[in-house]
């Protein structure tokens, strides 16, 4: 069917509502951090059940404050997986941090818990397992080691926002947890990220650190009246959201359980219309009570059966006009993290057989049965060719 028009792996669903609060805000005169903003935070504090909710410019802004407010020494580690987004790492090395990683388990591509105690030394200041897909982390196991070692839990929690873990949202119970709201995530600010938190210090840090280190309480408690002044009391960043991209996000929330609903169906379609195929294994749930967001769905392509890599897949299903992503290479593979940190194939057996078969195919809550049944027929087709 050649005249069919190309189906991304993911669009995002703005609804007129959203189109419209984002309008009013930019007739309003006012477009940067202000109300919507304040207003935006208050529903994340509310659909998370949590003291704290601080709205950032992206996820990747999150790690990179709660990392930075951890004033990690030279040697200090954080222990996390290869099976992420680069931004992970990347920031652990921007606070000066040392990436200690720990491979996946074979089905859910989590962190393997039961490899983390191991990894612990004198110099291990916190844990940062990733949500991926949006199926939780073991947290109860992971949260008892953390205590046992007194370590910081960052939660990236990427791919997670509506996530819950035994009944608990992702955000309502632990230390701290990373959301992003970039347009292929469950909810979309345009570009967009939160850090929630049970902890007052890290919340004022990471308040601080975001908008340049400016303090306007710092003037009046030098005992001066009125705040048109400010105090810098830190080095901060530049890390705030604008009332525009939250204009979108309180939208966004509103619908965020419904989008997860439509997204759980496919998913669970996919799962049974794939269930035996020999080219495919497919990604697996764990036995813990868990609401998955299914913020991706990601079979690993058997090479082998498949008489095709996971390239030749994507290319494939190009040519059939169907798009799909990858997420993610395992990231002790690139070049940066090999040479820096002495990173070798061979070192991560498992997440290095989900980096090289892993592919996500289309899933987002517009997308209908029908689009999803071309998916399941091109990939027939496709594995049938070769
Ligand atoms: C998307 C993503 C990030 C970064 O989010 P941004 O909002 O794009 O900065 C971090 N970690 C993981 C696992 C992600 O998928």
């Amino acid at each position: 069917m050649p005249n069919e028009e190309f189906l991304p792996f993911s669009r995002p669903t703005i609804s007129q509502e959203a189109i419209d609060e984002v309008v009013a805000c930019i007739r309003s005169g006012w477009i940067t951090t202000g109300p919507r903003v304040k207003q935006f935070e208050e529903d994340l504090k509310s659909y998370c059940s949590a003291p704290h909710a601080l709205a950032l410019s992206s996820a990747t802004a999150g790690l990179h404050l709660v990392l930075a407010t951890l004033k990690l020494q030279p040697g200090d580690e954080v222990i996390t997986t290869p099976m992420t987004f680069a931004a992970t790492l990347n920031t652990i090395v921007l606070t000066g941090g040392k990436p200690v990683l720990v491979d996946v388990e074979p089905g859910t591509y989590n962190m393997d818990i039961s490899r983390i105690e191991q990894a612990i030394t004198k110099h291990t200041r916190a844990i940062m397992p990733v949500h991926f897909a949006g199926l939780p982390v073991d947290l109860d196991p992971l949260y008892d080691i953390a205590k046992r070692h007194n370590l910081r839990v960052i939660e990236d929690a990427a791919h997670a926002i509506g996530t819950r873990y035994k009944d608990r949202r992702i955000g309502s119970f632990g230390d701290i947890q990373v959301f992003s709201f970039h347009p292929n995530k469950n909810m979309t600010t345009g570009e967009g990220g939160c850090v929630v938190t049970r902890d007052g210090d890290m919340a004022s840090d990471v308040a601080l650190l975001r908008f340049h280190g400016m303090d306007r309480e710092a003037w009046n408690r030098f005992g001066k009246k009125g705040n048109q002044h400010y105090e810098i009391i830190a080095p901060g960043f530049k890390y705030n959201m604008m009332d525009m991209q939250a204009a979108l996000g309180l939208h966004q929330l509103k619908q965020l359980d419904g989008f997860i609903k439509r997204r759980t169906e496919l998913a669970l379609r996919y799962q049974k219309f794939l269930a035996g195929w020999p080219q495919l294994s497919l990604p697996r749930t764990p036995a813990y009570s868990h609401l998955h967001a299914w913020h991706l769905y990601t079979p690993l392509i058997k090479a082998e059966t498949a008489g095709m890599d996971r390239d030749a897949f994507m290319q494939g299903m190009k040519e059939r006009n169907i798009g799909t992503g990858l997420h993610y290479r395992a990231v002790h593979l690139y070049p940066y993290y090999r040479e820096h940190f002495g990173f070798k194939r061979g070192d991560f057996p498992n997440a290095e057989a989900v980096s090289d078969g892993i592919v996500s195919l289309p899933l987002f809550p517009l997308m209908t049965d029908a689009d999803q049944d071309r998916v399941v027929a091109a990939m027939a087709d496709l594995f049938k060719r070769s």
